[in-house]
């Protein structure tokens, strides 16, 4: 820390992304950020390549107007309700910004996506985190006439645990002179999405990202649906902030990967994914572990032979990255990306062979 930092930022804990090897002798498997084993579609990458390469000495759009209709006509809402990101991580900055002042706060659970305390701490922003249940399951009633904004993942990273739509229904109806943001990365492996509800409730926002279904992460692209007051104001902490914010190439991928044949290539991958979670959870079960039921493209799973910390390490040991937290509650659990069937049978070979006696 130099003497520069602003006394306000000093005790600041910035968030610490799951890591990013690079280079030939870090040939990982790589199941430590829920990114998606499958590369973008071929339609997808033409749409970055030739000729548009050459326009990089032009500013995108920066209101991303086509990519945002597009959008709109794929979700059936209008384009004022869409806004664009560089990935939902730059959008929630937005609407941390835009809604939680210091009066209104911010409320999400005890476990949940390791971001959103850093924002509330970043802004200054009073939050309260919620225990989950002892199933790690967020308990609706908690949520009931809270007072506070509500930011809520679902389903829930890194538990995978989703919550029905009602649920969040009965949470948005309950608290409607507050915002209630719905993060839904991961909602395309098996959760039920908000959006409809958010022609209705005009309190509600949702937050979908390419990073995970849409084999996006290293394009940084999310989008934000809610109703157009909502999505004004985060425009306008958008252009108090970084204008051109999604680039010009990721708007294009961003537009091409809506539409056929991308779209039919990633509800296959999903498919995948999740045929490949349901077997390799089957098979760590065998090796007894115990696990949430996860509706994302990663399992938490525990042993009660081994911890996660030391699981973690002799993973790492064999090649095979993936996350653990050393944080009250979910330091013996370890979340692993569901990967190709041969990443997920090297992993599970990996840890029979750690098992063995
Ligand atoms: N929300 C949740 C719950 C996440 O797990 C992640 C991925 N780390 C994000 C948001 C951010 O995703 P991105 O910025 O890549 O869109």
């Amino acid at each position: 820390m130099s003497k520069f930092l602003s006394t306000r930022f000093q005790s600041l804990n910035a968030y610490v992304p799951g890591e990013q090897p690079s280079g030939a002798e870090y040939d990982y498997i790589k199941l430590n950020t829920n990114e998606s084993p499958y590369p973008p579609p071929p339609e997808v990458i033409a749409a970055a390549g030739g000729d548009e390469i050459k326009k990089l000495n032009l500013y995108p759009n920066p209101d991303g107007s086509r990519l945002i209709k597009r959008l709109a006509e794929y979700y059936a809402v209008k384009p004022e309700n869409v806004i664009i990101g560089n990935g939902s991580d730059e959008l929630l900055a937005f609407a941390f910004l835009a809604f939680c002042d210091g009066g209104r706060g911010v409320v999400f659970p005890d476990i949940t996506y390791g971001f959103y305390p850093v924002y509330a701490e970043l802004f200054g922003i009073p939050c309260t985190r919620i225990p989950l249940k002892d199933d790690f399951s967020v308990n609706p009633a908690d949520y009931s006439d809270i007072g506070k904004n509500i930011v809520i993942a679902n389903p829930n990273a890194p538990t995978g645990v989703a919550l029905p739509l009602s649920d969040i229904e009965t949470i948005a109806r309950s608290n409607p002179d507050y915002i209630v943001l719905v993060d839904e990365a991961y909602v395309d492996f098996g959760a039920e999405s908000a959006i409809p509800l958010t022609q209705t409730y005009d309190n509600l926002l949702v937050m979908h990202t390419y990073s995970k279904s849409r084999s996006l992460a290293g394009a940084r692209m999310a989008y934000a649906i809610g109703p157009a007051p909502l999505i004004g104001d985060m425009n306008k902490m958008k252009y108090s902030f970084n204008p051109y914010n999604v680039n010009r190439l990721t708007q294009l991928m961003g537009e091409a990967a809506l539409c056929e044949p991308a779209d039919e290539y990633y509800k296959e991958n999903r498919r995948e994914i999740v045929a490949t979670r349901a077997y390799t959870q089957t098979k760590l079960l065998e090796l007894g572990f115990s696990m949430t039921d996860s509706k994302a493209n990663f399992l938490f799973a525990k042993h009660t032979k081994i911890g996660g910390c030391e699981l973690y390490a002799a993973l790492r040991e064999k090649g095979i990255l993936v996350r653990h937290w050393s944080k009250p509650r979910i330091s013996d659990y370890l979340r692993i990306t569901i990967g190709t069937k041969e990443q997920m049978d090297a992993l599970i070979a990996a840890v029979a062979d750690i098992l063995r006696p």
